[in-house]
């Protein structure tokens, strides 16, 4: 079972990317660094519903 999720920049808010996970094996929430065309740089996202 593999959830859509979407990454949230943690800087602006911006939602930038989507993605999905297996909820089965990954436990938490996901944070990986990214590229906000907002920010213009790379940041912090993480997962938000
Ligand atoms: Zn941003």
């Amino acid at each position: 079972m593999r959830d859509n999720i979407t990454m949230q920049c943690t800087e602006c808010k911006e939602r930038n990317y989507t993605t999905t996970k297996n909820k089965k094996t990954v436990t938490g929430r996901l944070e990986l660094k990214k590229f906000c065309n907002r920010c213009r740089k790379h940041t912090p996202h993480k997962e938000s519903k």
